[in-house]
């Protein structure tokens, strides 16, 4: 285990359910807060952002599990999301990874399938942050082009040297620091809406992906590193050339 305790936030209606849960993960290791509906979640995130969230879908008071798992990735594209579902929910992977969730598991469910589940995407997240750390020393390739990650220059995929603009080197960066990881839309508008370019507005994000995608991609009409996930934003897909 790392020094600090990976954090786990537990948004489970019924007590007995979440004291359970929260009681076996505090066992293992983890610092766990379980907190009851939406919004002691949001206050909980508000107040400290967990390392990863297991959210049941059936919750109280309007907000479901998917809701809240698509705000929770709009804010961190690195947190660890985990849908609990109940057998009656009416739920398919692709709604679970198109509101941002990393996985899910089904009620009834082991203790320790949970804990398997939450370390393999407590592994994945880890891997991600070596990633970004060895990048800013060099060159990462996107697709068919090489980004100089000093330079801000891309050596794009016809072979020709490109310097990009600085909104397009800060979305090609956020990609290369957050390989295989479905970027939200928001989540990425929000990164770039500091570089003062007043075109950076919703679907200034789409038209920048289409024309970055027209100097990393090998074909740019079927893109292979900077996919589309629909419903939530592009993917950087560090083996897709
Ligand atoms: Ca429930």
């Amino acid at each position: 285990m790392a020094a600090e305790a990976t954090s786990l936030l537990v948004v489970e209606d019924d007590p007995f359910q979440r004291e359970a849960v929260c009681a076996y993960l505090a066992g293992q290791g983890f610092a766990v807060e379980g907190v009851g509906d939406a919004m002691a979640c949001r206050a909980a995130v508000r107040a400290a952002m967990p390392d990863a969230a297991i959210l049941d879908v059936g919750l109280p008071g309007g907000e479901d599990g998917f809701a809240l798992a698509r705000w929770l990735r709009g804010l961190s594209p690195t947190l660890g999301i985990i849908m609990l579902t109940a057998a009656g929910d009416v739920v398919d992977r692709v709604v679970g990874l198109e509101c941002g969730a990393d996985d899910y598991i089904t009620k009834p469910f082991e203790p320790r399938e949970l804990l398997a589940r939450i370390r393999a995407v407590m592994r994945r997240a880890t891997a991600e942050h070596r990633v970004a750390e060895s990048l800013p020393a060099g060159r990462v390739r996107i697709g068919a082009a090489v980004l100089d990650l000093r330079s801000g220059k891309l050596m794009t995929a016809e072979g020709k040297e490109d310097q990009l603009t600085e909104g397009e080197f800060t979305l090609l960066r956020l990609f290369t620091e957050h390989p295989n990881r479905a970027l939200h839309r928001d989540w990425l508008l929000e990164r770039l809406s500091g570089d003062e370019e007043p075109e950076a507005f919703d679907r200034a994000i789409d038209l920048r992906v289409m024309r970055l995608r027209r100097k990393v991609e090998r074909n740019p009409a079927r893109p292979m590193a900077l996919r589309t996930v629909r419903g939530v934003g592009y993917l950087f897909d560090p083996e897709g050339v």
